[in-house]
């Protein structure tokens, strides 16, 4: 009997804390950006992040200057400062530019002023956006569907950890259940914010049909931890202080295979080193390199082929000879295949999930390829303006600002189609 007391205790206050805060689903650029705007504004929020912690990302993304700016004001920090602590080549005791030299890049991005674009080490970037948010970590999203009355919406947990709930913790107790692998639950709220990247459970379980494209562009990446020493020999005199090379080899009416080398992370006498190989798909479904029907947790997966292609690639400059040598690559790289997704929520679905409490934003409302897509500047615009949007009408101005922001966001799919052909050298 008290074990049920507890129990429906517990459910009303996660019901009434689900009716006041805005609940996100994801803690990427998107999430974090729209729970900075809303600290800012003083509305109260909570971000779900499938990850156990801010993970280490080993990965970069370019931010150019409209992408950054508006983070500025919400962190409350210069561009020096803010530059120094997210660049790529950002260490204890050394300030990092992140420079990027458009001369070594093989397309420039029309209207970018590349003297104030640089390279960010995404983990540095999350951990610095994430400050003062209340983010649960390991909670992820298992499903979404209507809730008990118009309006609101249910948000199905898998595995979540513990809210700071009076009543839950010695319920936990009550029923001998560890901390560390509490039960799935459930919440309900009126305004529950789906920023959870292209896969997108949120959108998978709401608007289900929306189409996802794979590009057919075969990618890998990988990356490498260099002493000081090796990064010196093999990378520094080719990228002349830019954190990023890139060349092209082939060519013709399908393109050719680009190759690029990132400095990804900086630490104490030693750089993580990425690289990436990508070209357009040949042959159809026949090429070994190309698979778009692989389950998420294939990415690791990477063929033999992969290797024998690099190695066909005949002698290369410096540093793509050293940073893509199909047997340093293979014995102590973290090779991943990528797949270019694309995807765009009709507006009409958008409209319809407004009027029951869920909204999209970022890759989930609409993904843009890896390679040539502006996703960070799309997702950090769109989080902003939402987050100012809920602060100023709620949740029921949502649908007005969807217009405002629609026209960009199939804008950006198309153009990112277009630069990733063009990156690749086709027309
Ligand atoms: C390797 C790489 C390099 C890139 N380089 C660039 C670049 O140079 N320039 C550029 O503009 N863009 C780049 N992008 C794309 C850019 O990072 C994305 O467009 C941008 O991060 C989108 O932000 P988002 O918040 O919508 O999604 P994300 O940043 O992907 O965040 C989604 C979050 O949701 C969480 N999540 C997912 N599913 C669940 C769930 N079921 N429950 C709870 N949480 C969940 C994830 O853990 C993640 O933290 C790159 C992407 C990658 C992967």
């Amino acid at each position: 009997m008290a074990k049920q007391r507890v129990k429906q205790k517990v459910k009303e206050q996660v019901k009434e804390l689900g009716k006041k805060r805005v609940r996100i689903v994801g803690a990427g650029l998107a999430g974090l950006t729209l729970g900075r705007t809303l600290l800012q504004r003083g509305v109260p929020a909570v971000l779900y992040d499938r990850r156990p912690e801010a993970r280490r990302h080993g990965y970069a993304v370019t931010l150019h200057e409209p992408a950054y700016r508006p983070l500025l004001d919400l962190l409350g920090l210069d561009l020096e400062t803010f530059r120094h602590r997210v660049a790529v080549d950002a260490r204890h005791g050394h300030r990092g530019t992140g420079r990027i030299d458009p001369a070594l890049l093989v397309r420039r991005a029309p209207g970018v002023d590349y003297a104030t674009s640089f390279r960010a080490n995404r983990h540095n970037l999350v951990k610095l956006l994430a400050e003062d948010l209340d983010i649960r970590h390991g909670d992820e999203v298992e499903s979404v569907s209507p809730g008990t009355a118009p309006g609101l919406v249910a948000l199905h947990m898998e595995g979540a950890a513990a809210p700071n709930l009076v009543g839950l913790n010695s319920y936990y107790k009550m029923m001998r259940i560890p901390y560390q692998v509490p039960p799935p639950f459930s919440l309900q709220t009126d305004c529950l914010v789906g920023a959870d990247g292209a896969l997108s459970a949120v959108r998978r379980a709401l608007a289900p049909d929306t189409p996802v494209g794979i590009l057919p562009y075969v990618v890998y990446s990988g990356w490498r931890r260099l002493t000081q020493k090796q990064f010196n020999d093999h990378c520094a005199p080719a990228m002349q202080g830019s954190t990023v090379i890139e060349t092209r080899t082939g060519g013709g009416e399908a393109g050719g295979a680009v190759l690029s080398v990132t400095v990804n992370d900086a630490h104490t006498g030693a750089l993580d080193v990425g690289w990436a190989y990508s070209r357009p798909v040949r042959g159809g479904a026949a090429d070994p390199l190309h698979m778009p029907n692989r389950e998420v947790d294939e990415a690791k997966h990477v063929p033999k082929a992969l290797y024998e292609e690099l190695g066909a690639l005949g002698e290369l400059e410096q540093p793509f000879r050293y940073m893509l040598d199909p047997e340093l690559t293979k014995v102590d790289g973290h090779a991943l295949h990528w797949l270019m997704r694309t995807a765009l929520v009709d507006s009409e679905d958008l409209y319809a999930l407004a009027g029951t409490g869920a909204f999209l934003v970022g890759d989930a409302a609409h993904a843009q390829p890896i390679l040539g897509g502006e996703g960070a500047l799309s997702a950090i615009t769109d989080a902003v303006g939402l987050g100012n949007c809920i602060a100023d009408h709620g949740p029921s101005g949502i649908p007005a600002w969807y217009d405002t922001r629609y026209d960009e966001w199939e804008a950006g799919v198309r153009n990112s189609v277009k630069a990733i052909r063009e990156i690749h050298g086709g027309r």
